[in-house]
C-alpha cells in the first residue's frame, strides 16, 4: 500500500526568499553611490543628474551614468619667496624656488631664466607646470643684479714705480696716528680691516679717501678655515660692518695669512680650503690681495727703522703691494720715512682698487 503524504507548503517560502534576495541586489548595484567609482585621493565629482565631469584618468564602471572626461583647470604656482629679489653684485642667486599642484594630476615645476650675478640687470625666472591634460599654469619672479659698488679708484694703475701700501688688522689705537701722516703727504693707502676697533677710526680712514678692504670679522683661523660657511659668514659680517659705518660695500680683501698660508692646514681637515677659497671668493665677486713686500713687522722687524729698511731696500721699478699692520706702533712710526723715500724716488702711492695689482702668492693648502 502506497502511502500519499502531503508536501508542506515551502516552496513558497523559497519563493518569497529568492526575491528578496533579488531585490537587495539589484538595489544594492542600482543605487550604489557614484563618489565610490570615483579614484582615491580625487576630488569627488559634482552631479545633479546622470553626467558628471571628471579627471581623464579617473575609472568610472557605472554603467548608467554618462561621463565628460575633461580638465581645463591648469595647475596653480606659488613662489617660494619673494617675488622681487635684489641680488647684491656677484653673490651668487639661490634660487628659493616654487611649488604647483594640480586638481587632477602629479605635477613639477619648470624653471626659466638665469640670473648672472656679474651683470647688473633685471632677470626674469618663470616658474611653470603643465598637467596630464596640457593645461600650463605659470608664475614670474624679477631679480635685480646691483650695481657693482668699485673701490674709490685712482689714475692708471698701469706702468711702473707704484707703492701701494697696505695696513692689516686694524683699526686700532695706532691708525688715527697713521691716518695724520698719510694726510700730511696727502698719501691715500688701503686699510683691510676686522671687526676690531671704533667705526669713527673707519669712517675716518673712508672719509679721507682711503680704500677700506675686508680682512674677516674676527681674524680668527681656527673659526675661519675650518669651512668655507664660517668664512663667508666672517667675510660679510665685516663687509656689513664697513657698510654699516660708511656706506661703502666693499669687495676688496685678504685672507688672514695670505692666500699662501698654511696655518690653515690645522683645521681643515685636509680640505685643502684655500684652493677652494680662492676660487669662491672670487666667484663671490671679490677682488683678494697678497703683497709683495713684507715689512716684517709681524715677525723678523721688531723697530721703526727695521720696518723702514725691509720696505725701502726691496723697492726697485715695479708696482708694489706692501704689508704692514697699523695694530704695531712701530711700524705705523715707520711710515713717514717709507713715504719720505718714495716721493723722493720718483714712486706714487695709490690706494688699492677693484683693477689692482693683486700680487697673489702661490697657494699652499
Ligand atoms: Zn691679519
Amino acid at each position: 500500500m502506497r502511502l500519499q503524504v502531503k508536501k508542506p507548503p515551502i516552496t513558497l517560502f523559497y519563493s518569497l526568499i529568492s526575491v528578496l534576495v533579488f531585490l537587495l541586489c539589484f538595489s544594492f548595484f542600482a543605487f550604489r553611490p557614484i563618489s565610490e567609482t570615483v579614484k582615491e585621493g580625487q576630488k569627488s565629482p559634482e552631479y545633479t543628474s546622470s553626467t558628471i565631469s571628471v579627471c581623464p584618468n579617473s575609472s568610472i564602471v557605472d554603467q548608467n551614468l554618462s561621463v565628460v572626461v575633461g580638465d581645463n583647470e591648469p595647475p596653480t604656482i606659488t613662489l617660494n619667496g619673494d617675488a622681487e629679489i635684489k641680488l647684491d653684485y656677484g653673490k651668487k642667486f639661490e634660487d628659493p624656488g616654487a611649488s604647483a599642484v594640480d586638481n587632477c594630476d602629479k605635477v613639477s615645476v619648470k624653471t626659466e631664466g638665469e640670473v648672472s650675478s656679474k651683470e647688473p640687470g633685471t632677470y626674469t625666472i618663470t616658474y611653470s607646470a603643465t598637467d596630464e591634460s596640457g593645461n600650463t599654469g605659470e608664475i614670474k619672479r624679477t631679480v635685480t643684479v646691483k650695481k657693482r659698488i668699485v673701490q674709490q679708484s685712482s689714475a692708471p694703475t698701469s706702468g711702473s714705480k707704484i707703492i701701494y701700501l697696505t695696513f692689516d688688522d686694524g683699526p686700532s689705537i695706532y691708525t688715527s696716528a697713521l691716518l695724520d701722516t698719510l694726510k700730511k703727504y696727502n698719501v691715500k693707502a688701503t686699510f683691510f680691516v676686522t671687526g676690531a676697533g671704533s667705526d669713527d677710526i673707519l669712517r675716518r680712514e673712508y672719509n679721507e679717501g682711503h680704500s677700506i678692504g675686508l680682512h674677516t670679522f674676527s681674524h680668527g683661523y681656527s673659526y675661519i678655515y675650518s669651512s668655507t660657511d664660517n668664512f663667508f659668514a666672517d667675510l660679510y659680517k665685516i663687509q656689513n660692518r664697513v657698510e654699516n659705518a660708511t656706506g661703502l660695500k666693499s669687495y676688496l680683501m685678504r685672507f688672514p695669512g695670505g692666500s699662501s698660508n698654511t696655518v690653515s692646514r690645522g683645521y681643515d681637515g685636509g680640505s685643502h680650503i684655500m684652493s677652494r677659497l680662492a676660487r669662491q671668493v672670487t666667484d663671490a665677486g671679490f677682488a683678494y690681495f697678497d703683497w709683495n713686500i713684507s715689512s716684517g713687522d709681524a715677525g723678523g722687524a721688531s723697530t721703526s727703522s727695521q720696518v723702514a729698511n725691509n720696505v725701502i731696500r726691496a723697492l726697485g721699478s715695479g708696482s708694489y703691494v706692501v704689508l704692514q699692520h697699523d695694530t704695531k706702533g712701530f711700524s705705523v712710526a715707520a711710515v713717514e720715512t717709507i713715504i719720505q723715500y718714495g716721493l723722493q724716488n720718483g714712486y706714487t702711492f695709490l690706494p688699492l682698487s677693484m683693477g689692482s695689482p693683486t700680487a697673489h702668492h702661490g697657494i699652499s693648502n
